[in-house]
């Protein structure tokens, strides 16, 4: 048995990665937004002995980079003539990499050309990173909501 934060607790139950133990006379802790109310046991068994396997980091290609920036040109918000851009140019040693490669239209690709955002003045609406499984994107968001209500 192991000790995990109640956050990790949470995702962990909302992805069926971890199922309650019911049989616990323990109580756990609800957490309450206005239209959900979780259920947290003090003490969850993990369905999947090594679940870290389930969930891969896509490939960086075109469909998954522009699905990532929700097909939108990272420098203008153009959702038109949608190219992929290397925010450190590789010739300037810039990896081909999630939080190197964004969706630029060809018109800032071009604008920008062979230089760094810095260096063309252009800067990005939003810094680059890998996707995340989307159960731990709703979790984040669920957990953010809990401790904005909490602060009210
Ligand atoms: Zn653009």
């Amino acid at each position: 048995m192991s000790r995990i934060n109640i956050k990790r607790a949470i995702v962990l139950l909302v992805s069926g990665k971890a199922e309650p133990l019911t049989h616990t006379e323990e109580k756990g802790w609800q957490v309450r937004s206005p239209s959900v109310v979780f259920d947290v046991p003090k003490q969850i068994r993990l369905t999947f002995p090594g679940n870290e396997r389930l969930w891969n980091v896509p490939p960086v290609n075109r469909r998954e980079v522009l699905r990532r920036d929700r097909y939108t040109c990272q420098y203008c918000g153009s959702t038109k003539n949608l190219t992929l851009d290397h925010v450190i140019p590789r010739s300037k040693g810039g990896k081909h990499s999630w939080d190197n490669v964004v969706t630029a239209c060809e018109r800032c690709n071009s604008r920008k050309g062979d230089r760094t955002p810095v260096q063309a003045g252009m800067p990005l609406r939003t810094q680059p990173k890998a996707p995340m499984h989307p159960v731990v994107t709703f979790a984040e968001q669920f957990w953010r909501e809990q401790q904005q209500e909490n602060l009210e």
